[in-house]
């Protein structure tokens, strides 16, 4: 595993977060109806997650090899900045991101669990893998997460971004007063 620079150092550069869906936002089950029919849980926590990003005027983003559109109806509710679905090189499609963005991908996390992340993490600024993510994608994160897939993941690593670049404590006040309580 890279160690070199540290997690923190990457994390200061970070200006854009780009997350895989399955597996990261969910916990990688999908239950199919009798219809054909795809339905999956997000946690509620990741939701904040984005709303904290964008005050703290990080991009988001969601990649996903699925061309099921239940990733777009999450991310566009949620104000996540691009949904690219039915992409099978993540790699490339992270660079098409950056570009989009103009941002170098130094300035890119990316969050995946599976084999497909692999070209992705190897791009990005900062690799992140979810604590029960494949070991392949674990050797290549220079950050694994504490939550496992589907359990507030893109809540942990905004807030560990965010504290790394010393914002997370105005973001959280201005957060919490912005909803009528005192900080
Ligand atoms: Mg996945």
């Amino acid at each position: 595993m890279t160690r070199s620079p540290s997690w923190t150092t990457r994390a200061r550069h970070v200006r854009l977060v780009v997350t895989d869906v399955d597996g990261v936002l969910t916990d990688g089950r999908m239950i199919l109806s009798d219809h054909g029919d795809e339905l999956k849980s997000f946690h509620t926590r990741d939701g904040v997650a984005v709303a904290l990003a964008r005050q703290a005027k990080l991009r988001t983003a969601m990649i996903t090899g699925e061309t099921s559109p239940i990733a777009k109806t999450r991310g566009d509710k949620l104000g996540v900045d691009v949904v690219v679905l039915g992409a099978r090189r993540k790699g490339e499609a992270l660079e098409a991101l950056c570009a989009q963005f103009d941002l170098p991908c130094t300035a890119a996390a990316y969050i995946g669990d599976d084999l497909l992340d692999i070209p992705a993490l190897q791009r990005a600024g900062l690799a992140v893998a979810v604590a029960d993510a494949a070991d392949e994608v674990k050797a290549v994160a220079q950050l694994v997460t504490r939550a496992a897939g589907g359990h507030g993941v893109f809540r942990e690593v905004i807030e560990r971004i965010l504290r790394a670049q010393r914002r997370w404590n105005d973001v959280l006040s201005t957060y919490v007063r912005d909803h009528g309580g005192t900080a």
